[in-house]
This record gives C-alpha cells, structure tokens and sequence, in this order.
C-alpha cells in the first residue's frame, strides 16, 4: 500500500437498498448472508460483529476525515467547527430549495446559510414553511430555527437531531399532514418486522395518516396517533420504530390545526388552497 510495505484487502459489498441496514448489526447480519435484522446489544459489534469476531463500523464519512487529520493535525482539525464539534461534515439538502446538493459545511455554520447562501433559498419565490434537519426520522423545525447551528449538540437543543446530515427544506405550499404520512409510509416499508410496537406500529401510524388524507379521520384519530407513537417509542428492538414517531410526533406538535383541518374537511382542501393562493 502506496509503497509501505503493507497490504490491506478491501472488499466492496454492495447493498440491496434496505434502509434497516443502516443499523449496524443488521448490516452484520446481512453481510453474513442473512435476512437483514439488527441483533440484541451488548455485545457491541467491536466486541461480537462480523462472523462472531471484533469489528469496526464506521461510515465512509469518518473514514475520509482520517488522511487530512494524520496529514494536518488534530489540532488542524479542531480548529474548525465548535468546541464539542470538531471538523465540518456534509449536509445532503433536497426539497423545495433552488439548489439542492451536497455541501460540506464547518460545524456550527448557521442553518440559514446552507439553505440561503448556498441553497439558494426557497425556490418559486416561496416562504420556508419548516425543514427537516437529520434525516426521515428527524423531528421538524421551523422558520424560527434557522439561526441554529449545523451542529449536534444545538440542533438537539432546538428540539430535533443533525441524524444522518439529511437536510428536507419544505415550501409553505407543503401539507404537513401529507407530509407526516410519506415518511409514516416508509418506515412501514422499511420495518424489518421483527419486532411488534414497530410492525405493528407503523402498519397503524400508515392507516390512520391514510384516514386523515382520505378524508376519513375522526377527531379522536390525532391522540390515538400520539397514543400510538408512544406506544412504538422506546419498546422496539431497534432505533429504527422509535424513530418512525418523532417526525409525525412533533408535525402534530407544530402543525395540529393541519390536522384538525383535515378533519373538519373531510381531505386536504389546504393545501390546494395554498398552492392556488400562491400560484
Ligand atoms: Fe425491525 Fe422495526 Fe423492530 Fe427494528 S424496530 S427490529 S426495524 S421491526
């Protein structure tokens, strides 16, 4: 390797395109040969991983940072981003954004910049109705939010997770409802079904967001969506059913009236009405 004298094997595997084995020990499972479901923890994969033998897991982002901070330093390194956040890291934006991309940006750099500067803004002339900072799972935040870091610890202090960089920028036109129930639909898709608050769970969050879209829901149907989420949180075996509830659970936090709206009108008129509204 490069002249040293070494040899390093690398293996590349490449991946059906089943969300669960972004967990780790579900991608173990599934680089065995199996059926990709995560495992129990302890033990720890650097402890039982790969084969039963200690592994390593580590993202392709992580490993990129290693040449640079061998080569410049970790003090080269820690001069940038913020004191609990060394470095920089990419946001991967899309939505309603006029320049949607990848962007690597220093820790700490204010929302607002990513989704003005160098997103562009909103696109068609629009208003920011809310974003997603982290990722389907990741709780919504709004216009009032835009001045919080690219950051861990902030975006977590604001009340949602930086999770996999994934940044959703959502147009005032966006029905948050609608919204709710794509993402509700994914994690349904993606349950491995393994365990039952999430199998179960997410079949139920899927029918009740179907419900409120088709014009079906009652006025009890939005607690019992909380009540459900509740119930999926904290009782499934992976992070994976947890996580399916905080998008829908925090949308309800910000945006109930969207909901009662549905109800009350039996579908979505709002949302056409907006869209007319800004057309
Ligand atoms: Fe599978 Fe969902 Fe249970 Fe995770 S939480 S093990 S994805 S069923």
């Amino acid at each position: 390797m490069l002249g040293k004298g070494y040899d390093i094997d690398v293996i590349l595997h490449r991946g059906a395109g089943a969300y669960i084995c972004g967990e780790e020990t579900a991608m173990l499972t599934s680089l065995e040969g199996y059926r990709g479901e995560p495992r129990l923890k302890p033990p720890f994969p650097a402890v039982k991983g790969l084969y039963g033998k200690p592994t390593v897991v580590n993202n392709v982002e992580t490993v990129c940072n290693l040449p640079h901070i061998v080569l410049n330093g970790a003090d080269w390194f820690k001069a940038m981003g913020t004191p609990t956040g060394a470095g920089t890291r990419l946001w991967c934006m899309s939505g309603h954004v006029n320049r949607p991309g990848n962007y690597e940006m220093e820790n700490g750099t204010p929302i607002r910049e990513l989704i003005e500067e160098h997103g562009g803004g909103v696109w068609k002339n629009r208003k920011l109705k809310a974003f997603q900072p982290g990722g389907a799972s990741m709780m919504v935040l709004l216009p009032q939010h835009l001045d919080v870091g690219l950051d861990f610890d902030a975006i977590a202090k604001a009340g949602s997770l930086a999770g996999a960089g994934a940044m959703v920028v959502m147009d005032e036109t966006t029905c948050m409802v609608d919204a709710a129930r794509r993402y509700v639909k994914f994690f349904e898709h993606e349950s491995c079904g393994k365990c039952t608050p999430c199998r179960e769970g997410t079949f139920w969050m899927a029918n009740l967001f179907d419900r409120f879209e088709g014009g079906d829901a009652k006025p009890g149907d939005i607690d019992l969506l909380l009540d459900i989420g509740y119930n999926i949180d904290g009782r499934s075996f992976c992070p994976l059913g947890d996580a399916s509830t905080w998008f829908p659970r925090s949308v309800i936090k910000f945006f109930r009236d969207e909901f009662q709206e549905h109800i009350s009108e039996k579908g979505c008129p709002f949302k056409k009405s907006v869209q007319e509204a800004v057309a």
